[in-house]
């Protein structure tokens, strides 16, 4: 889509750092991390956020966890991790292109702010 910050990413127009990347999915370092492991992991689709995951797409959402959890495993931070999705501006979603952030490497607070 144009205009996307992260199509653009996809398409390689943006700079990234590559962590995986398939035929659907694409996963990078986020520019400003929040913990020691930051990366986002995102479909190559356009799909503006959480709300928008249908019976036609959702099978993307399931590989994205397969890849999170392959991420993990190979980086040697299985045993802990969080996984966040912000869908909305008032939840903080500030592109609006489904992403899912894998954040690891440091304790994390329950409730979330
Ligand atoms: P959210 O606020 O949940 O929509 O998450 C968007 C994330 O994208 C934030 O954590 C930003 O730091 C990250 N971000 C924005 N621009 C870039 C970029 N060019 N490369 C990598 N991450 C980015
Ligand atoms: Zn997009």
């Amino acid at each position: 889509m144009d205009n996307c910050l992260f199509c653009k990413i996809i398409k390689g127009e943006i700079p990234s750092i590559k962590v995986y990347e398939d035929e659907t999915v694409y996963a990078f370092n986020d520019i400003e991390p929040q913990a020691p492991v930051h990366i986002l992991i995102i479909p190559k689709e356009h799909i503006t956020s959480a709300a928008d995951i249908t019976e036609e797409n959702s099978g993307y959402v399931a590989h994205i966890f397969e890849v999170a959890a392959k991420i993990a495993k190979e980086q040697g931070f299985s045993d802990g991790f969080r996984i966040v999705s912000n869908c909305g501006d008032s939840a903080g979603q500030s592109v609006k292109h489904l992403h899912f952030h894998l954040l690891s490497g440091r304790d994390f607070t329950w409730p979330p702010g």
